[in-house]
């Protein structure tokens, strides 16, 4: 069963590094509910003071506007006046995203599967969200469509490695061509390559940063864990992803690698369960 964890004691250690790195260097223009002028994105968020995650939910309910949810390609270009700078080598993924404001990430890796991935995304159609699929380029070559469908609805589609190795424990050279292989696949079917790569098991090395940084990808990892792979229950998901709630949080689920089902029936109660909070689902273009 494939599945992505992070040990704990390292996770608060990343998380703090990766927050600073983040604040410091990372330029993310934010895409957070419906846009409002067709093929061009939402101006940027001012960086936060802080990376550090809220200790409870927003007080303020933001409205939900129930527009059309094909908004725009996926990640062709960038915001007049947006350019890209040489990515740094990190010496950490982030793990939060705290330039998003009151928003939270929704990330499902693994996929896409004919099984389970429908289902997710018409749960975020429905909604009218965005989230970020980090996708194994042997699940990308044989579902073009989904692929195709995820970019139409103006997902963020990742790279999550050729076929999910842990990357560490692989040479120099097939490391590279786990994450090329798929950015390559990834461009081919939807045209643009990917921007931000997950290592599989939460597995990130110095010479996995170097690579990233060569193809040109951020690396993202996470904030809350669902462990939907787990299978512990739909409640035990759903609650997992509440509590854990808060501005800038990245929430890692799962589209594929195992029976999924839990993993799409939290999703249909998390989901309104975080906009009633007056959460924004939200993306970031780098
Ligand atoms: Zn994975």
């Amino acid at each position: 069963m494939k599945k992505d964890q992070l040990i704990p004691g390292r996770r608060a250690v990343l998380r703090i590094t990766a927050c600073l790195g983040a604040a410091l260097t990372c330029r993310l223009l934010t895409v957070e509910g419906p846009a409002k002028t067709p093929g061009r994105a939402a101006p940027a968020s001012p960086p936060q003071a802080t990376g550090l995650k809220a200790a409870g939910p927003p007080k303020a309910l933001v409205p939900r506007n129930p527009s059309a949810y094909r908004l725009r390609p996926m990640t062709e270009s960038a915001p007049a006046g947006f350019s890209r700078a040489a990515l740094q080598v990190r010496k950490e993924p982030l793990l939060e995203l705290p330039e998003l404001g009151r928003s939270i990430v929704l990330t499902f890796d693994d996929g896409p599967d004919p099984n389970y991935t429908p289902e997710i995304l018409r749960t975020l159609r429905k909604y009218d969200v965005r989230a970020m699929f980090f996708v194994c380029g042997e699940m990308a070559d044989v579902n073009g469509d989904l692929m195709r469908e995820m970019a139409d609805d103006g997902h963020i589609i990742c790279n999550h490695t050729w076929s999910h190795p842990e990357l560490p424990l692989l040479p120099p050279s097939r490391m590279r061509t786990q994450l090329a292989r798929t950015s390559d696949v990834i461009e081919k079917t939807v045209g643009t390559p990917p921007l931000w790569y997950r290592a599989p098991y939460g597995a990130w090395n110095k010479k996995l940063f170097e690579i990233g940084a060569k193809l040109d990808m951020e690396p993202l990892a996470w904030t809350v864990d669902s462990l939907d792979w787990t299978n512990p229950g739909t409640n035990r998901i759903v609650s997992g992803i509440l509590d854990g709630a808060g501005p800038g949080v990245v929430v890692l689920s799962h589209d594929a690698g195992g029976n999924r089902s839990q993993s799409v029936e939290a999703l249909r109660e998390y989901l309104p369960s975080l906009l009633d909070e007056g959460y924004r689902i939200a993306v970031p273009y780098r």
